[in-house]
């Protein structure tokens, strides 16, 4: 693309694809040479989207609306907030790596570690080569995680939350919504990684196909499932939801048995993510087919 031309949704599309399939980094270090991902889903939002401001009241003031981190570190482009595009990406979980975590009882499979650790370096090179694809054309853009000043804060109502959070930014551009555990299901499931990056592009807005921020999960959609409760080694989701330090602490120790049991330094979970019926795709039967429909439901009241 020449420089200053407009930017469309395929072309992004089109990058993420050749990234996955051309990139060395695209890759789970081992002697097999298999890929880490071989798809992704994308989705869009717009940075004047009032959903950014229902983050700042439902996650806390310190989770940056997209306008916000860009006039950070661009202060100079002078944007308003309907001149940026957020673009999010998923990145599910292969097959295989699935199952061999849906077998795991305390710690990861070697395999659901790898991706942990080779997996998100593909990831963040991901978040770089679209920003570098951007300002090649022309059009400023920005990856909020990989700012020097992102950040994990203290939270009331989470107990830690960051500055800028990836599944948000998926559930704002129409990529899935939270389950009980807190991961967020998407059309491939809840074994994913995700990513995105804000920039001075205007491109349509996924539309967000769900009635409200939990729909795909069927605790919230019926009362039913639970399953990623007794997934949890260390009983950190509970009807409640999900006790973020309880994991963290099992994911620090993780470090230990990755590096006696697979040698290298890794770490990962993920338990809750597979052996469960939102592994690889949307549980709720209504919400599946609405979607497969391409039905739309009634704009969602906000997050409460
Ligand atoms: S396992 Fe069941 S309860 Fe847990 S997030 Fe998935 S659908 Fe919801
Ligand atoms: S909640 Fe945390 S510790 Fe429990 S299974 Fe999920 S990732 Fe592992």
């Amino acid at each position: 693309m020449g420089k200053n031309n407009r930017v469309t949704g395929d072309w992004i599309k089109g990058i993420i694809e050749d990234f996955i399939v051309s990139s060395p980094l695209n890759t789970m270090e081992k002697k097999t040479g298999e890929s880490a991902w071989d798809s992704s889903l994308v989705g869009f939002s717009s940075g004047a989207d009032q959903i950014w401001q229902q983050y700042k009241e439902y996650v806390g003031a310190f989770h940056w609306t997209p306008w916000e981190v860009f006039n950070q570190h661009c202060p100079d482009e002078n944007v308003s907030a309907d001149q940026l595009t957020v673009i999010s990406w998923i990145l599910p979980q292969r097959k295989l790596v699935r199952k061999t975590n849906a077998r795991a009882k305390k710690y990861p499979s070697e395999e659901w570690a790898r991706i942990r650790v080779y997996g998100e370096n593909f990831n963040i090179a991901l978040r770089d080569h679209l920003v570098k694809k951007l300002v090649e054309s022309g059009h400023t853009a920005i990856a909020p995680m990989l700012t020097p000043n992102w950040t994990i804060v203290k939270s009331e109502r989470f107990s830690y939350a960051s500055s800028w959070s990836e599944r948000h930014a998926a559930h704002a551009a129409g990529l899935g919504t939270f389950g009980l555990c807190d991961g967020l299901i998407t059309s491939k499931g809840k074994a994913m990684r995700t990513g995105s990056i804000v920039a001075k592009i205007s491109i349509k807005s996924t539309p967000r196909p769900y009635a409200n921020h939990q729909a795909y999960c069927l605790y919230y959609a019926d009362g039913t499932c639970g399953k990623c409760i007794d997934r949890c080694p260390v009983r950190a989701i509970t009807e409640e939801g999900h006790n973020k330090e309880k994991c963290r602490q099992h994911l620090a120790k993780s470090r230990e048995y990755v590096k006696e049991a697979y040698q290298f330094e890794g770490h990962g979970c993920g338990l809750c993510q597979v052996g469960v019926p939102c592994e690889a795709g949307i549980p709720v039967r209504s919400a599946r087919e609405a979607l497969e429909k391409g039905e739309l439901p009634p704009p969602p009241p906000p997050l409460a």
